[in-house]
């Protein structure tokens, strides 16, 4: 029997909640004493969950989980009310905005924790019930740099274009900037393996993180130096001739700039620049050069940068000069963070994009999807705001007036948050869709109670590319509506009701599939029994047929106009902030284990509230000498934005010139208080792993 199907026993095949790797996993009992396990014969996980995962059925019912909604009074306190109160007063304040300020003083910000189904749905509410251009995600804040690099590169973005398993048969693995050991450790396994196969690991971080640990080789960079290491190993791949001359020749177009770009980047000034001693940089390009097999991976490190896109653009040079795309257990691959994170960015949900990763300026494809959703293409609004710059219009002249929030909570992950709450506040009507109480539905005037992950069907695509299939274990509490639900009342509320006539969450997966036909992320040809029959089905998958594509360019084509893959010439550049004499020390944030994105559901499990009650800032021994600091002492961290008070851990694994961040709590403890809101100019991703700050001691009273 196969495991996506089976429900025996009071046994529900499903996937976790929170991160991209997307783990099976079982449910008993019921709601209210759910018992979670991995599932086995689901061939990513195979069986391990983390401790995310084996937690994740106390959010369901949790005593501060919403169950009806929420409407601000007039003195001032959210307080229950009916859904028809709810839904109409969310109703009233989308349509007074509009009538004063037009069309696209309507906002819509979502998540890449969504189903494809809430996605997709979410993006035709913007277009067709709203008429907005405005709509973007927390995507942006996550995978826009890698997701823009293999567009330009490849003609395609889709995370990892080999499924996980290839990484154990990988010579050589090259990993930029992801602590893959806490943030998604299940998917160690096939890294062990890899080393017991007798591979090498070669990890880039500022951090000694729980990965590096177990590299062959650590290459420990100055924050922001990534595209001068990149430059750096592509000068010695061309000096010591270690580059795939046939593949570059017959299979892509540009290597000639990068030749001569890389050619100023010997490893002397690369040392410089990026703080890695020579020798191991050396080092580095020998493994990767002479590997018969290799992979490049990119986490968030390099690409939550001003100059993500260049990055990540930079590492893809070294995978087309090597000629490793397309081949086995090879190629670039980015390792997407969020559970949706490769679903939620080809649905339509982002502000320049349309379903099946269509681009919006793209009249063919605004055709198509006018089409599917029975409305003339000029309908269709054209590019909004990206998801920074429409929270920090919000409230502004021309920029967004009203807001839906639907699973984000963008109080706590958006860069300069205390200016981002500021605006928050300064809109004339506010609604959130989540299941608890987040800092951002705090301020808003309507609070929809959302159904949770084990409550309602719906498909996610996980890293790999594979789209799966979550079923619903249990009904959800009473008072309780799924999004799409929600979506489809509110559009009826708003005179729309004719295009939002689904029946069940099949029916949007089906018009989804039409929706996607022909276009980049083709789910044409997967069906919930497909998903169920073959574990998953990668895209694209262009016919009943058609089982899917697990592995992109085998046959060395590209999407792209040539039909090669692109090189880009890329010159290292300074981060937007860089120490000074007022704050000499780089701030970088990043990721625990046992607390995942905004902590909104995880700041709420006992378990992982024991293991991190609270952000520590990590300050290397010789730093917190010569600050007068030790363990456990408390330190004002100042950025050129505010300032926020964090208890410290002395550790030798950070660098003496860098302070870490968690970035998983709010309020006085949001380590996103102080980061940099400098965006990259072709994704808009901010400037999260970046910025320069200063430390000062609290002399507590
Ligand atoms: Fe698996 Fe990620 Fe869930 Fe952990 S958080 S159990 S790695 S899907």
């Amino acid at each position: 029997m196969n495991q996506l199907t089976h429900k025996y026993e009071n046994l529900i095949a499903t996937h976790c909640p929170y991160c991209a790797f997307q783990c099976g996993m079982l449910i008993a009992g019921t709601r209210d004493e759910a018992v979670i396990s991995g599932n086995a014969e689901f061939p990513v996980n195979r069986g391990a969950l983390c401790v995310k995962g084996w937690t994740a059925a106390e959010t369901l019912n949790h005593p501060e989980r919403l169950t009806t909604p929420l409407v601000r009074n007039k003195s001032g306190r959210l307080e229950p009310a009916s859904w028809n109160t709810a839904l109409s007063r969310a109703a009233i304040g989308f349509h007074e905005a509009q009538a004063k300020y037009g069309r696209d003083a309507a906002g819509i910000f979502g998540s890449g924790a969504l189903t494809n189904e809430k996605t997709y749905l979410l993006g035709k509410f913007a277009r067709v019930a709203l008429g907005t251009s405005n709509i973007d995600y927390n995507g942006r804040f996550c995978m826009s740099s890698a997701a823009a690099a293999g567009n330009k590169a490849f003609g395609i973005d889709r995370g990892l274009p080999f499924p996980v398993a290839d990484i154990a048969d990988a010579e050589v693995i090259l990993l930029i900037g992801s602590n893959i050991a806490e943030t998604m450790p299940p998917l160690m396994q096939y890294f062990d393996a890899q080393r017991r196969n007798g591979g090498k690991l070669i990890v880039v971080d500022p951090r000694t993180s729980t990965t590096a640990q177990a590299a062959t080789l650590h290459l420990r960079l100055t924050p922001g130096s990534d595209a001068a290491l990149a430059n750096g190993l592509m000068h010695l791949m061309v000096r010591d001739e270690w580059i795939d001359e046939e593949f570059i020749l017959g299979n892509t177009v540009g290597f000639e700039q990068v030749r001569s770009t890389a050619a100023s980047y010997w490893p002397e000034r690369v040392e410089r620049i990026t703080g890695v001693p020579e020798a191991q940089i050396i080092e580095a390009a020998r493994m990767l050069g002479s590997a018969k097999s290799a992979m490049i991976l990119t986490g968030r490190g390099p690409e939550q940068q001003s100059q993500g896109v260049n990055n990540v653009l930079a590492f893809i040079n070294i995978a087309l000069a090597l000629g490793l795309v397309g081949k086995p257990a090879s190629g670039y691959g980015c390792l997407t963070g969020q559970g949706n994170g490769q679903g939620g960015r080809e649905h339509g949900q982002k502000a320049d994009q349309l379903p099946g990763y269509r681009k919006i300026d793209d009249t063919a494809a605004r055709e198509h999807i006018a089409a599917v959703w029975g409305i003339a293409e000029e309908e269709i609004p054209k590019a909004g705001k990206s998801a920074y710059e429409m929270l920090d219009a919000m409230g502004q002249s021309g920029g967004v007036r009203a807001m839906l929030v639907m699973g984000s909570n963008v109080v706590v992950s958006s860069p300069r948050s205390e200016r981002i709450r500021e605006r928050l506040k300064k809109l004339d009507f506010l609604a959130v869709s989540d299941f608890f109480l987040s800092e951002t539905a705090e301020l808003a005037d309507v609070v929809f109670p959302a159904a949770q992950w084990a409550e309602e069907e719906g498909t996610m695509t996980n890293l790999e590319g594979r789209v799966i299939l979550r079923h619903r274990a249990f009904a959800p509490p009473d008072g309780v509506m799924t999004d799409i639900e929600l979506l489809c009342r509110l559009a009826a509320l708003l005179d729309r009701a004719e295009y939002f006539t689904y029946e069940s969450t099949r029916d949007v997966f089906d018009e989804l599939r039409q929706a996607t036909a022909g276009g980049l992320a083709d789910y044409s040809g997967i069906t919930y029994e497909k998903i169920e029959d073959q574990n998953g089905v990668f895209w694209p998958c262009k016919s009943e047929a058609d089982a899917g594509t697990p592995r992109l360019f085998t046959d060395g084509r590209f999407p792209t106009k040539s039909g090669r893959a692109q090189f880009h010439a890329v010159q290292h550049q300074a981060p937007a902030e860089v120490p000074t004499a007022r704050f000499p020390l780089y701030l970088t944030t990043g990721r625990l284990l046992s607390q995942y994105q905004s902590g909104t559901q995880t700041r709420r499990i006992g378990q992982l509230t024991k293991m991190s009650p609270e952000p520590l800032a990590e300050l290397h021994p010789q730093t917190a000498r010569r600050y007068g600091l030790a363990q456990g002492d408390k330190v004002w961290i100042e950025t050129k934005r505010d300032a926020a008070k964090f208890k410290i851990k002395v550790t030798p694994n950070i660098r003496e010139d860098t302070v870490f961040l968690p970035f998983h709590w709010g309020g006085a403890q949001a380590a996103n208080r102080l980061t940099n809101a400098a965006l990259d100019p072709i994704s808009r991703m901010p400037e999260f792993k970046v910025c320069a700050a200063r430390i000062s001691k609290v002399i507590e009273e």
